[in-house]
């Protein structure tokens, strides 16, 4: 395996199936990654609760599984990266305890997601859990604690790495150096817009295709997407540069294209038919991801054993940095 020296960090919360979304947008540049990359890929259950104040969580641990059943589906290989969940390795939580303690309140308050999340649960700073203040102090533990230096992120997520590169770097002034830097990995990756044509294609709003659905639940979600809201009539020509259906057909059904535009500008090619071809562009593109994903789901205890051995390597490294920082902060041992 050429590495190159980068170790690689990233996580996903525990939403569940994924969609097509989180797989061209996510999903497949982790999988490409590993061919260049030691790779560590985190299922960060303990992230989940930090918006669940009171709520139930009983749905993360079933979500855990299908979503790293994903993961494994689309070619993530547990034997090349390190695959686990967060709340298995509690190693992290003590080095978010630590780290705590080097990082300014004002540092996590100024942190333009943290008003955003405050606004969005219509909740006030003061309301909010302990948790979700400290969120970014976790997602720096959760990469330093593997030493990773590369975090492939979206630019949405640039103010947490700033911080975590901030945090990481305070650590090493004040106790020597411990960690490495961790740099952001910008990744093109196209953002992929909901079956609504409005908004991103996410679970919340109901607008996306789950990978794992049938063929048919497939076809039958496509059928209700939005297209062009001009085209009232069959006959009348479509604009395929305004219809989210045809950005569909790029990502999924790209030998059909000029097939699909010709006909959809023409008006020989009808809504409903286009949405079926895209609809097998689809379930043909996904059909090997859905045939692994049954059979690992098929076989017992697949999932568990990648995240048992995930787990066990993972903590590993932990414990070894987690010696190394109770060291350098003067923390008791075993040999006082
Ligand atoms: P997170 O796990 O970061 O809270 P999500 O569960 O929404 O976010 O998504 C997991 C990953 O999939 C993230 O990397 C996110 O950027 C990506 N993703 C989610 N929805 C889309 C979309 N509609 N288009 C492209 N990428 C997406």
């Amino acid at each position: 395996m050429t590495t190159g020296g980068h170790r690689v960090f990233s996580g996903m919360r525990p939403s569940g199936r994924l969609h097509v979304g989180n797989y061209v947008g996510a999903l497949q540049n982790w999988v490409a990654m590993q061919d260049e990359f030691e790779c560590i890929y985190c299922a960060v259950d303990v992230h989940a609760l930090t918006d669940m104040q009171g709520e139930d969580t009983r749905e993360i641990r079933p979500n855990v599984r299908e979503m790293v059943l994903d993961w494994l589906a689309a070619g993530i290989d547990p034997d090349r990266s390190l695959v686990f969940a967060q709340s298995q390795v509690p190693e992290v939580m003590v080095l978010h305890t630590l780290l705590s303690m080097v990082t300014p309140l004002g540092w996590l308050m100024r942190v333009p997601t943290f008003k955003d999340k405050v606004r969005q649960m219509q909740e006030t700073e003061e309301s909010v859990s302990y948790g979700l203040v400290g969120y970014p102090v976790l997602m720096t533990a959760d990469i330093i604690l593997y030493k990773a230096d590369t975090v492939p992120v979206g630019e949405d997520q640039l103010p947490h790495l700033e911080l975590a590169r901030e945090i990481a770097r305070r650590f090493n002034h004040l106790y020597g150096p411990t960690f490495p830097e961790p740099q952001a990995r910008l990744t093109e990756v196209p953002l992929v817009v909901g079956l609504d044509g409005a908004h991103k294609m996410s679970k919340s709003l109901d607008n996306h295709i789950e990978l794992a659905a049938s063929p048919e639940e497939t076809t039958a979600r496509i059928a209700t997407a939005f297209t062009d809201p001009e085209r009232l009539r069959r006959s009348d020509p479509g604009r395929p540069w305004v219809c989210n259906v045809y950005s569909l057909h790029k990502l999924f059904n790209p030998g059909r294209l000029d097939e699909v535009y010709q006909g959809c500008t023409s008006a020989q090619l009808g809504c409903v038919e286009d949405k079926r071809l895209l609809a097998d562009g689809v379930n043909e593109n996904l059909a090997a991801f859905r045939e692994r994903r049954s059979e690992f789901e098929s076989r017992p205890g697949y999932v568990e054993d990648a995240l048992r051995e995930g787990a066990r390597r993972a903590q590993a490294i932990a414990r070894e940095t987690l010696a190394e920082v109770q060291e350098r902060l003067g923390l008791a041992s075993v040999a006082l």
